[in-house]
């Protein structure tokens, strides 16, 4: 129970992380890494962007290797945690709002149409100044009117 309830918790803060990663690091100092996100060349498969799954992959499989190997307490649920939001975000972002695969195309899903509403606010914005809706499971609740 306790596993769950670490895994979950775990899942919800990495949205805050992401948030926050997005809103001050990637739309400031590495800024450099995530711009080729918001002037997507069509010509080529992957982006710069994408390290940032690489960077994210860090933590969680650091963790899975200390709850697994060394057996600390809280780790595993914790790495676990971590990296089931990188695969949401993946599925949600990658595949389903950007079709870098071309499967999920449409939903019905009210939930799933309102983050693909604010995450293509976000990408009105071409720049790294002005951003809005930095956020990827949370959506506010404007977006699931219309
Ligand atoms: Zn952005
Ligand atoms: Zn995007
Ligand atoms: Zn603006």
């Amino acid at each position: 129970m306790e596993f769950i309830i670490i895994l979950a918790a775990t899942f919800f803060f990495m949205e805050f992380v992401a948030w926050s990663v997005h809103k001050y690091v990637m739309h400031g100092f590495l800024w450099n890494l995530h711009e080729d996100h918001h002037t997507k060349n069509p010509n080529s498969f992957f982006e710069k962007n994408d390290y940032f799954f690489v960077i994210f992959a860090v933590p969680g499989m650091t963790c899975i290797l200390l709850g697994t190997v060394f057996l600390i307490p809280y780790t595993l649920p914790i790495g676990l945690g971590i990296t089931l939001y990188g695969f949401a975000y993946f599925w949600v972002h990658e595949i389903f709002i950007h079709q870098r695969f071309k499967i999920l195309r449409n939903s019905n899903l009210k939930y799933l149409k309102a983050i693909r509403r604010a995450h293509k606010v976000h990408h009105k914005h071409l720049g790294k100044e002005h951003g809005e809706c930095f956020g990827m499971l949370f959506v506010p609740f404007k977006y699931f009117k219309q």
